[in-house]
Order: structure tokens, then sequence, then C-alpha cells
């Protein structure tokens, strides 16, 4: 048993099935330790951690300096509404914004975060202009307007009516989105890179064309960069590998290295359409976030960790590779910093409890996608460490396959 360990992982599993809404599918273990880019569970077993909190932990577990700051700051506000000013929520605001554009609104998850984008983007272009186009495979989380902007109709089924005014076009299709817009059309949302839709990259002409037909039709441009803000990508944020400027961006996932929180970042002239009474969030922007936040960017910065992202970003690429050479059922790679995706001829889910039988967790994605989102401190004997594990059950998979 592990020392953070009360009793048994099958223990907490059967307290589960009789208070715990049973909507995710788990894993039948419990995770009671963590430390950067490894988890243990009740009973001592050491995991390699590929997939740590879906791209929320963007430093590995229980990173020291975020650690250290929100100790500190528990001694002095847990929470404190927006009735107020916060040193933490200027600063993280101020580190958010110096290193993107614009000004910042504070919310506590991606869903909420895109919510309150959707909500400015209909305020600031009036009653007249009202609709959203967005991309098949996105993804934009699980509240009405947030899972109606997702179109993939296995997150539709039996919601119904959703929210109106979405039209879907395909991902990297510029032609599409120029017969969806019309006069009452008022955004666009997409993901630079799609995460959950199998780390799908978007062109940059694409995005440059986007920026060109939002400019001409007086739309806005909104990336949902809630997967690949924060330094996922090797960059702060997802859409300065384009040079595209977009008009709002929505965060979340890493933003905090763990810590619950949300943001979208607006250009200047566009903030003030946010009117006072039109939107709020209860937790939004609370010291604790705030201040995991705060340290989250000073690490990343303090670290090297941008530089290390692109570095490690070359090892994993080379390890797959090279197994994509060996490998016929590898279709694909996809790669954009700690954003891993390969795809594969075959299903992927196998893949994930063959990985975790031999300690390696890592996820999969839109049915033949091993996608890892590795933390951006990951060290190279880790990644190592990690592909070759990999690389064993890919090799069974394919034998299996025939
Ligand atoms: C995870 C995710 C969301 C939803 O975030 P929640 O915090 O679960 O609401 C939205 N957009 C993208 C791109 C995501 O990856």
């Amino acid at each position: 048993m592990h020392p953070a360990a009360t009793r048994s992982s099958q223990a907490t599993i059967e307290q589960f099935g009789k208070y715990v809404i049973p909507n995710y599918k788990r894993y039948p273990v419990c995770i009671v330790h963590g430390e950067g880019t490894a988890v243990w569970d009740a009973e001592g077993k050491r995991y390699l951690d590929l997939f740590p909190g879906w791209g929320c932990n963007i430093l590995g577990h229980c990173p020291p300096k975020v650690v250290k700051a929100v100790q500190k700051q528990i001694e002095h506000l847990i929470h404190v509404p927006n009735t107020w000013y916060t040193e933490a929520q200027g600063d993280f605001a101020e580190a958010i914004c110096t290193r993107s554009f614009g000004k910042a609104f504070f919310a506590n998850s991606g869903a909420e975060a895109n919510e309150g984008a959707i909500k400015l983007a209909r305020l600031h272009c009036g009653p007249q202009k009202f609709r959203a186009i967005t991309f098949t495979n996105g993804f934009h989380g699980r509240t009405f307007a947030a899972v109606t902007a997702t179109a993939q109709p296995k997150y539709h089924e039996g919601l119904g009516p959703l929210v109106p005014g979405f039209r879907y076009a395909p991902y990297n299709d510029l032609e599409a989105v120029r017969q969806l817009v019309d006069d009452e059309t008022c955004a666009i949302l997409l993901e630079p890179v799609q995460g959950e839709g199998g780390v799908n990259i978007a062109d940059e002409s694409f995005l440059k064309g986007l920026r060109q037909l939002c400019d001409e039709r007086g739309m806005l441009l909104i990336f949902d960069e809630v997967q690949t803000g924060i330094g996922r990508t090797g960059q702060w944020f997802g859409y300065q590998h384009s040079g595209v400027q977009p008009d709002i961006i929505t965060l979340a996932k890493g933003l905090a290295a763990g810590v619950a929180c949300g943001a979208f970042v607006c250009r200047d002239h566009i903030a003030p359409s946010l009117r006072p009474g039109m939107h709020a969030s209860t937790f939004g922007g609370n010291p604790l976030a705030m201040a995991a936040g705060i340290a989250t960017i000073q690490t990343i910065e303090e670290d090297g960790l941008l530089d290390n992202c692109r570095r490690m970003a070359d090892r994993f690429r080379q390890h797959f590779t090279k197994l994509r050479e060996e490998l016929p059922i590898i279709k694909d790679l996809r790669i954009r910093g700690m954003m891993i995706g390969v795809d594969l001829a075959i299903p992927a889910t196998p893949a994930v409890a063959k990985c975790m039988e031999r300690g390696v967790l890592i996820n999969a994605t839109h049915d033949t996608v091993v996608r890892l989102l590795p933390p951006l401190n990951i060290t190279a004997e880790q990644v190592d460490e990690g592909c070759s594990v990999i690389a064993t059950v890919l090799r069974e998979m394919a034998n299996e396959a025939g």
C-alpha cells in the first residue's frame, strides 16, 4: 500500500459504485499521489503519466512552485468576490495579457470560458448578428452552448433542442466557411490544433483566410486555446505559430497547472461590449487559482520550459518516426509541442490498457489516435521510457492485427 492511501483501490471503487454517478468510464485504479511525470496508485504501483490531468497538469503533478504559491495564498485569502480588487487577479491578468494581447476575464473551466466568449461575440456584434461557425471534430465543452459548438453528433445525442445559431464546417476548408457565412454571422470559433478530435493542426493559410473573412464581414475570430494555451505547443499560445491575431482566445486546462481556472482574453476595443451585469462568474478569478496561475507562468519562464517543450517534441518525433518506418499500422504522426497524436490504421483504445499494465498512462481519442499530452517539464529519459513502452505495445497490437 502507498503511504498516502488509507484503503485499497477496490474499496474506493465499491464506494463509487454506491455514491458516484457512473457517467465516466474509469480504469479500476485509485490514484493517491503524484510527483512530476509520475503517479502512484493505492497499491503503490508507479505509472509514468504521459497524459497528466487530461492536459491540465501542464507542469506534471504537484509542481513545487505552484504548491508553495497556493500554500502561501491560502493563509491570506481563499475566496474574494469580484466586487473587490485583488492583487493576485491583477497580476495574473497582466502575466497572461502581456504574453498575448488585450484584456482578460476569469472563469473556472474551458466550457465556461467558451460560453463567455460566445456571449461576448453576440453582444459585440449586436442583435442582428448572432450566428457562430464551428468545425467538425472540434471540442468546446459540455455546457449547452459549448456542446452545441462541438460539432460531433455523439455529444448531442438525446440533448436537443440545442442552442440555435450554430453552423458547422469541415476543418481546414476555407471555401466551406465562406459558403456558410451570412449577414447574421458574428463569429468563427475553432481550436488552432484540434485536441479531442485527434490532434489535427490548422493550416496557416486556412487561419489567414479566416482572419481575412472575419475582417471583411465584421465577424470575430475566436480561438479555443483551452488545450493549446499556456505553452502547450511550444509557444505561449497556439495562435502565435501562425502570425494570425484572433479577437478572442479562451483558456483553461493547463492555465493554473491543474487548479481549476478558465479565462478568455479579448482585444481591447471589444472588452467594453461585456457590459457590467451581462456576465459574471462567482468563483472566477479567485485568489487560489490566480496564485497558481502566476506560479505556472513563472515556472515556465524561469525553467525555460517553452524551449524544453520544443526539444522534447523533436525527441518524440524522432522516436515515432522510426517506429512508423517499422510499423505500417501507424498511418500518421501529428505533433505540435506537447500535443502528440499517433494515428493508427486500427482502433487505438486497446493501447491504453496495455500501456497501463506496463506502467505508462496515455489516452486514445477519435477511435484511432493514440494521444499524449506530456507535461512541459518532461525529461529526455522520461520521453525515452514512455516511447519504449508505447513501441512495445504497438508492436504487439500490429502482430495481433496480423
Ligand atoms: C477540454 C476542452 C474544453 C472543455 O474544458 P472543460 O474545462 O472540461 O469545460 C474546451 N475546449 C477544448 C479545446 C478542450 O480541450
